[in-house]
């Protein structure tokens, strides 16, 4: 297994790794009484019966020994598959999802999120961190049991780099945050906000790839969950100031939304403005 990088789009592709798929015929490997037989990165409680456990992933996309031996072969670049590959169990329960989960179990998926990332953080050999959560079978999740998955890689993948680039463009230029600038701009319009709790916004993105995609923003400006500010300065001189954390929701409700996003055009059926205004209509208690 190795990871190559496009020379033309600066894609870095992992090859060479079979795709695993959670087989449903076994019994559920994160259910308590099963889960404990394997290893465990992190458990939350230490003592007594657990309620977050974060484990290897069984069939990794990255592998945490050696060096990611960077090489050229001709004009093509390539290195090792080195990184970190996670799996979070968010609940013992089977039958539960996130959104089911209570407010304090929810903040305790979070905080865990949060201390893999800063412990990730500490090996010099990563350059980004990702935590995502596929839920569905449209999304391609591995389990049914509620599971969130941490990657930590030696490169920074493109769409994020992307991303970066823009907002640090965007900060030279005007010396505001764009985040920032989003939030102010839905907050004056008003139509593509789904919901404010506190200084939190969920808004539908102006230009949302799938329908339905929510964005989780706090108002005020911080470029990371963690770190203080001017943290990273020796890293991204000016991240703290054109980086606004935020968590991306993209629901997957059609076969094709996969295939349409590998050309990175998307086609969404759906205003952003009527999701927004759907999912305001919605009681998330129901
Ligand atoms: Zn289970
Ligand atoms: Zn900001």
């Amino acid at each position: 297994m190795e990871i190559r990088r496009d020379p033309i789009t600066q894609s870095w592709v992992v090859v060479g790794q079979q795709e695993s798929s959670g087989d449903s015929a076994q019994p559920c490997p994160f259910d308590p009484g099963t889960i404990e037989k394997r290893p465990s990165i992190l458990t939350w409680p230490a003592e007594g019966p657990w309620q977050v456990r974060v484990l290897p992933h069984p069939d990794p996309l990255y592998r945490i020994e050696g060096d990611p031996g960077r090489a050229a072969e001709g004009m093509y670049d390539k290195m090792g598959a080195i990184g970190a590959h996670e799996v979070v169990v968010e609940t013992p329960h089977h039958d539960k999802n996130l959104s089911q989960l209570n407010d304090e179990e929810i903040e305790r998926v979070l905080w865990v999120w949060a201390s893999r990332i800063a412990d990730l953080k500490k090996d010099p050999r990563f350059k980004y961190v990702a935590v995502f959560k596929n839920q569905g079978p449209l999304a391609g999740d591995e389990w049914s049991h509620a599971h969130s998955q941490i990657t930590a890689t030696v490169f920074v993948p493109r769409r994020v780099k992307y991303e970066l680039n823009s907002a640090s463009e965007w900060f030279r230029e005007r010396e505001r945050c764009i985040f920032c600038d989003v939030v102010r701009q839905d907050e004056k319009q008003g139509k593509r906000i789904v919901d404010v709790q506190g200084d939190y916004y969920a808004l539908c993105p102006y230009s949302s790839r799938v329908p339905y995609e929510l964005w989780i923003l706090h108002r005020r400006h911080n470029h990371h969950t963690l770190s203080k500010k001017g943290e990273l300065a020796g890293y991204w001189k000016t991240l703290s100031d054109d980086f606004h954390w935020h968590i991306e929701i993209l629901p997957i409700l059609e076969k094709r939304s996969k295939s349409y996003s590998i050309k990175e055009v998307y086609f969404n059926s759906l205003l952003p403005e009527q999701a927004a205004e759907q999912l305001r209509a919605l009681d998330p208690n129901t």
